[in-house]
């Protein structure tokens, strides 16, 4: 139409400069960025994270318009700002005269809601497109496992191979296996140096101020001239790059590995570039085989990092639409407390909680297995209630989107979901972390003992989280083991761990 006029709405983690939107500056096409309160306000957010995103977004709609791009962008407080989504755009499109609205598929199930609601009430027509970043589409998962119960990730994780044909070699998997999890996974040893992961140094101030300025609520620590996490594509990728040659050849052996000596070890800290989409998961997948092409890593090191992008993240994805808006509510051990105060000040006598929280709180990022096996585990062994460990998961991370964050929290880490996600709580006692780990040899308490003075609090609450769940859990033949080694126990040593642990769950704030 000749005298057609366009407004396309980029929300936040939508970042992504390949998209086919922005091949060609178009006359009639007005681009949209907004940073509104609506978003900020619905959790209490890690300071960084709400810089990073702005910074971001900023940093984006800056590149658009010297690309020649039209871009109307709303800083949190500029004066035009309703700070409310439809408000804003129901503005620009009576002051650029516009007559049809575009957006892209939005990866929240809040969000989908929402656009569709307005769309239904704004004045002109509109149409919605893919954001062309996924492997999968939002219902492949479903289609996939139609009519069954469960949703294995290993195989939707075989199927990906095969459909992209990564690490394939003749309809067979490269390297004779599917997966070499067996030759991954130790603790962290010293063996191999520790390299310090790339960090930036971008001055976020004047969003810092901004922020302080309009009374956000947010969690964390910041250092505003010296913000670590990649704000553009071009830092996404020198990131990229710098794990590739220095971490990925390291990154399936120390993969489960936590030590306070590094907060991130060999773990490639993508996760924020990645999901507010400034680079492409094929991108990063194609990288990381580029270098073992090249002879510089083996199989056991790349399977395991490209099964964290093919499968982990797609799979996580595809659960959650396929189980939205229900999971949100799902609480299968009918969890009530709340979460240990601790939780947001990282000052507990527990070294590894004290480590994975405190450095979440300055870094606003955790890897995998302290989010798992460490502040994951502690809340689900306590019974704190997912809605509470949700928000708290949200809120923390640089990389915190509900599609990732609550599939990964609620599914994966506190089994509210029944097990959808995983085929048996991930739980474990001062073992597990003794063994991964050097927390336990500066800790308060001690990991070999399991009542008494100064006793590991995961040891006694592991037992009498098994034993309050037994009904749900005894059937479970990945757990019913452990309900064997109980039953074997004598009574006066489950009497005694029941008694440490109610004393324990009696004062957890000051743990
Ligand atoms: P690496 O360990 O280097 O892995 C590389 C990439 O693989 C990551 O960047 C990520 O994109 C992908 N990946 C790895 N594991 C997963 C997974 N389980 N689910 C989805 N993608 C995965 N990830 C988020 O992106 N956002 C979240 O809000 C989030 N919340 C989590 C909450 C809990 C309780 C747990 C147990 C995990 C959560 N994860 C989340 C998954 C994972 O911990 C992070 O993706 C990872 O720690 C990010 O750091 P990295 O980039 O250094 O990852
Ligand atoms: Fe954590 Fe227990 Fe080890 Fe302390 S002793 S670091 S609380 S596992």
């Amino acid at each position: 139409m000749a005298d057609e006029k366009v407004l396309r709405l980029i929300l936040g983690d939508q970042l992504n400069p390949l998209h086919s939107w922005f091949r060609t500056p178009r006359r009639h096409v007005v681009y949209t960025l907004m940073e509104v309160r609506s978003e900020t306000d619905y959790v209490a957010h890690h300071v960084q994270k709400v810089a990073g995103f702005f910074a971001a977004m900023r940093r984006f709609g800056e590149t658009l318009a010297r690309k020649g791009h039209r871009v109307v962008y709303f800083r949190l407080d500029d004066a035009a700002n309703e700070q409310d989504l439809e408000a804003n755009l129901r503005n620009v499109i009576r002051n650029e005269k516009i007559t049809r609205f575009e957006y892209l598929l939005p990866d929240e199930y809040r969000l989908d809601v929402q656009l569709k609601d307005t769309v239904a009430r704004l004045p002109v027509s509109s149409a919605v497109q893919d954001t062309e970043h996924f492997l999968t589409t939002r219902d492949e998962i479903q289609t996939l496992f139609a009519g069954k119960k469960r949703y294995l990730m290993e195989n939707f994780y075989r199927y990906m191979r095969r459909k992209y044909g990564i690490l394939m070699a003749d309809g067979r998997p490269q390297g004779g296996k599917w997966n070499f999890d067996q030759s991954n996974r130790n603790r962290y040893d010293g063996a191999v140096p520790l390299r310090p992961a790339k960090t930036f140094h971008n001055d976020v101030g004047d969003i810092v101020a901004m922020i302080d300025r309009c009374g956000l609520k947010t969690i964390g620590e910041i250092w505003p001239q010296n913000f670590i996490w990649p704000i553009s594509r071009e830092q996404a990728l020198e990131q990229l790059e710098d794990f590739v040659h220095k971490r990925l050849p390291h990154f399936g052996t120390y993969q489960d590995a936590m030590t306070i000596e590094s907060w991130s070890l060999f773990h490639a800290r993508l996760s924020f570039a990645l999901n507010t989409k400034m680079i492409h998961p094929m991108e990063v997948i194609r990288a990381a085989i580029d270098i073992a092409t090249r002879g510089a890593i083996g199989i056991e090191q790349l399977e395991g990092f490209v099964r964290q992008i093919l499968g982990w993240r797609e799979y996580m994805r595809g659960i959650y639409w396929a189980h939205m808006p229900d999971y949100e509510r799902l609480n299968y051990f009918d969890h009530q407390i709340d979460l240990p105060a601790f939780y947001w000040t990282g000052r507990t006598g527990m070294r590894c909680l004290q480590a994975a929280i405190t450095q979440s709180l300055e870094q606003a990022y955790a890897h995998h297995i302290q989010r798992l096996m460490v502040t994951g585990n502690f809340a689900l062994l306590a019974g704190v209630h997912p809605d509470q460990v949700d928000a708290w998961y949200l809120g923390i991370y640089i990389d915190a989107i509900q599609w990732v964050e609550i599939v990964n929290t609620r599914g994966m880490s506190q089994f509210a979901d029944g097990g959808i996600v995983a085929t048996k709580p991930y739980i474990s006692s001062a073992n597990y972390i003794k063994k991964m780990s050097d927390y336990c040899e500066t800790c308060h308490y001690n990991p070999g003992k399991r009542t008494g003075e100064r006793a590991c609090p995961f040891n006694s609450l592991y037992w009498d989280f098994l034993h309050r769940h037994r009904e749900r859990l005894a059937k479970n033949p990945r757990v019913g083991m452990m309900y064997r080694t109980w039953d074997r126990m004598a009574d006066d040593t489950r009497r005694d761990l029941l008694v440490q642990a109610a004393a324990y769950r009696a004062v957890l704030d000051t743990l």
